[in-house]
């Protein structure tokens, strides 16, 4: 648990300024951990708790938390998110949340614990952070990384929000419930994970092209977690214990590195619109997604460590400046016109959303020119920072392979006009500069896109 230290003992949040947004105090990631619920929260938090789960949750981990709750004399309601009208398991929508916070008002609430996965602990945080109550979290398989976040991925009118929210006071990773976990959600939390190099060079970029501050700190704690992970890749495929522990332990602390940073971008980079993208034009045509988001991150981390190939073997010496941004609209009404034209797929409110995001990071040629020469003067040590956090296209595939994840956007039925444009247009979503608009400045986005 060494890696848990410095965070719940508050040094590193403290020494970072963000102690009063961390609110994680405790950690327990063993097998049997979901049975030592009930004399935390009867300790910390008292009763009555809400417990929130879906069927399959419920089944998963839902009888030995409710047992230790009972033991500790903590009274606990259940509240069971039922499943989409279409039989498929619950979305994280608004009125989702609203109905957990009805539940949590109607118990009386003082805490809530969701076990589950993704959207079960999303609603959970969600309504405890606006009831103004305290949450625990006993996740139900290691495929994402929200447990300890303080963030919370919420579908809105139909778009996908992140939305502040507040971490869980602990969590409870029960390392038998989440070896059980169904394949899927393993491979989908390893795969997300995989992103984390590339989500780390992305942040590094916006630092330098945005003046996005970045944290070492934060960024630091994952690195010996990522790399153990992913020499333990063939292991989390075969589901050794000490490997389905390294999974969890690096899903935990990608989470925390998020909280301390205050920010999703250690990891999120230009490989999360990718896969964000795919989820919006889905959406938009009323489709279930494609896949779970980590198995997307996973097919779209390759892509970006290929395009990160290209980008690091940049030949100054032929680029000319005055070309490459030449090539940029030339003010924000022709950013806007290239918007509107190129998201047919998605409604009108959407695409106004997109004019937003991009007209927050739009340049007009004359700053792209200077920002490029600036670049220029000092790429052998950017290029250096860069090459320190990625990692090459193969060896990425070899780890999503060895878990048994995707790693081809036809995996996912991905056609190849749909990837091509999906990669040149993604990153119109997010203010946030990425690899992707880095790539664009260099001209070399287009050409990447057409030859994939
Ligand atoms: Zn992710």
């Amino acid at each position: 648990m060494g890696d848990f230290d410095a965070l719940l003992d508050g040094s590193l949040p403290r020494a970072m300024g963000v102690a009063d947004v961390f609110r994680l105090r405790h950690v327990e990631l063993r097998p049997g951990a979901s049975a030592a619920v009930g004399e935390w929260v009867s300790a910390r938090v008292g009763g009555p708790v809400l417990v929130v789960a879906d069927v399959r949750t419920r089944a998963a981990a839902g009888a030995p938390v409710l047992d230790s709750l009972a033991r500790a004399g903590v009274d606990a309601v259940l509240h069971i998110v039922p499943d989409s009208h279409n039989g498929e398991s619950p979305s994280a929508d608004s009125d989702a949340v609203e109905r957990v916070q009805a539940a949590l008002r109607g118990a009386a609430a003082k805490g809530a614990v969701a076990v589950g996965s993704g959207t079960v602990t999303d609603l959970t945080k969600m309504a405890a952070t606006r009831e103004l109550v305290p949450w625990v979290s006993v996740p139900t398989a290691p495929s994402m990384n929200g447990y300890t976040s303080a963030i919370a991925a919420i579908l809105v009118r139909g778009v996908k929000r992140t939305l502040p929210a507040h971490q869980a006071s602990a969590v409870f990773a029960d390392l038998d419930v989440l070896s059980r976990a169904p394949a899927q959600l393993v491979q989908a939390g390893f795969a997300d994970l995989s992103s984390k190099p590339f989500s780390n060079a992305c942040w590094i970029l916006s630092s330098v092209f945005a003046s996005e501050p970045y944290r070492a700190d934060a960024a630091k704690l994952l690195d010996g977690p990522f790399r153990r992970l992913l020499a333990a890749a063939e292991g989390v495929g075969a589901r050794s214990a000490a490997a389905m522990e390294q999974l969890a332990n690096t899903v935990l602390l990608s989470g925390c590195s998020m909280a301390l940073a205050g920010t999703s971008s250690p990891a999120s980079g230009g490989e999360h619109l990718v896969s964000h993208y795919w989820d919006m034009v889905e959406h938009a045509a009323h489709r279930p997604v494609r896949a779970l988001h980590g198995l997307q991150v996973g097919v779209a981390t390759v892509l970006s460590a290929r395009l990160y190939e290209k980008v690091l073997a940049f030949d100054w010496s032929k680029a000319s400046l005055d070309d490459l941004s030449a090539q940029q609209p030339a003010d924000g009404r022709a950013l806007e016109a290239l918007v509107r034209s190129r998201h047919p797929a998605l409604p009108t409110d959407i695409v106004d959303e997109l004019v937003v995001q991009s007209l927050g990071k739009f340049a007009p040629p004359p700053v792209v020119r200077a920002r490029l020469a600036a670049i220029a003067e000092q790429w052998s040590s950017l290029q250096s920072r860069l090459s320190q956090s990625v990692l090459g296209a193969e060896e990425m595939v070899r780890a999503l392979r060895a878990v048994g994840a995707p790693t081809q956007a036809s995996d996912l039925g991905v056609d190849l006009p749909t990837l091509r444009h999906t990669v040149l247009v993604c990153r119109d979503i997010r203010q946030r500069y990425t690899i992707l608009d880095f790539a664009n400045d260099l001209g070399i986005l287009a050409p990447f896109c057409a030859s994939l």
